[in-house]
């Protein structure tokens, strides 16, 4: 049997260990240290923003907290884009919320501007305005962001903006995870950089960072007893962690190059093959890390399907994988609003991710090409 192709697999730098001993040579072995402030001062100036950056044990973390900094509690509602990994939803139950999920477009394949407002409007003349919004930059690609942002600030609701999958994309130059109110990160193991597992939130300054840093320590009030007066969580990221994100912010530029070559690799592959259509940039104002490469496939014309290309791949050990599954078709999910036709229905019926690695090798490579030309074949 040929080896495992994976969809995306952890690449390292070559730097990481070098942090994490000197974080054993100093003693600091605790979730803070010079490690996480240097590479929240990394995170900081990589998206170039006078935001502030706060490490954390991981991106849904970094979403919850963002909710419950923007109010979010029991009985709210959360509007949230529906075609998207759960981690983007679930917070919004851990804090009682409701969750009310919107379409997709078909130009980014992120929250319908149009649906969003929609929904808002409905939701307010239902007796409640919604408290919060989740947009998604899915796949590395921006969000039709400044639309977004202006209907939010019409209604002046929050953005929490889950950036787990575009570091390093940007949208006119800015850099996604710096429009929202509150932004989550993520370095799991499958992301563009990965830490084995963390994550970050962005907040707008640097007392909206402090209030984050106090709610992911355990809501310790000023005091030299143990005092609380809020619910607190232990989610801050490990000084050894935070040694193999400062590792890996050394080649982040480097990934996303790799990662963005990877989608040119299938565009040259797909070229002539009608029906399957390569996920890209709809204009220059989008500029995606591409952290998966993408494909629809239209049956009618391509002759197969995404389920047939899947399978194909398969039998040679190589890992594809369906589109997100919107989550208003989840079992968790499926009791709650949803506003949208079936754009994120259809994109999860015809769509698949291909192996996107950084790190895949000349053979690798060699190895797709040929089992997707004999399939095509
Ligand atoms: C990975 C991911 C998350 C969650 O990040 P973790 O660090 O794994 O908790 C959230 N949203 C999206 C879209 C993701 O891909």
């Amino acid at each position: 049997m040929n080896s495992r192709i994976w969809l995306s697999s952890p690449h390292m730098g070559g730097n990481e260990l070098k942090y994490i001993h000197e974080a054993f040579d100093t003693n600091w072995i605790a979730p803070l240290g010079p490690n996480v402030t240097g590479f929240e001062n990394d995170l900081k100036q990589f998206l170039n923003t006078q935001k502030e950056v706060g490490a954390l044990a991981s991106g849904t973390a970094a979403i919850h907290l963002g909710l419950i900094l923007a109010g979010v509690t029991a009985g709210d509602e959360v509007i949230c884009q529906s075609m998207t990994f759960s981690a983007s939803a679930n917070p919004i139950l851990y804090q009682g919320a409701t969750p009310v999920f919107v379409d997709s477009e078909l130009e980014t394949w992120n929250m319908c501007p149009n649906h969003l407002e929609t929904a808002i409007k409905d939701r307010i003349a239902n007796g409640k305005k919604p408290k919060a919004i989740i947009p998604v930059h899915l796949y590395g690609m921006p969000a039709k962001i400044d639309e977004i942002v202006a209907i939010a600030n019409k209604y002046e609701i929050a953005i929490i903006e889950d950036a787990a999958e575009s570091l390093g994309s940007t949208y006119k130059g800015q850099n996604c995870g710096t429009f929202g109110a509150y932004a989550a990160l993520s370095f799991n193991g499958n992301k563009i950089i990965t830490t084995s597992g963390g994550g970050a939130i962005v907040c707008n300054d640097e007392e909206a960072k402090k209030q984050a840093i106090f709610l992911a320590t355990q809501a310790r009030d000023d005091a030299p007893h143990y005092q609380h007066s809020h619910v607190g969580y232990n989610y801050r990221m490990s000084n050894i962690v935070a040694g193999i994100g400062r590792g890996q912010m050394e080649v982040l530029d480097k990934h996303i190059g790799l990662r963005r070559d990877m989608q040119k690799f299938y565009k040259n592959i797909f070229k002539d093959v009608a029906g399957v259509t390569v996920f890209e940039e709809p204009n220059e104002d989008y500029f995606s890390n591409h952290w998966l490469s993408c494909i629809t496939v239209d049956e009618k014309i391509a002759g197969f399907s995404r389920e047939d290309l899947r399978l194909a791949l398969w039998e040679d050990n190589i890992e594809s994988r369906p589109l997100w599954k919107p989550m208003h078709l989840q079992p968790i999910f499926e009791k709650y609003p949803y506003y949208g036709t079936n754009i994120c229905e259809n994109l999860f019926n015809t769509g698949l991710c291909l192996p996107s690695g950084s790190n895949l090798t000349t053979q690798e490579k060699e190895r797709i090409t040929q089992v997707i030309a004999a399939f095509l074949a």
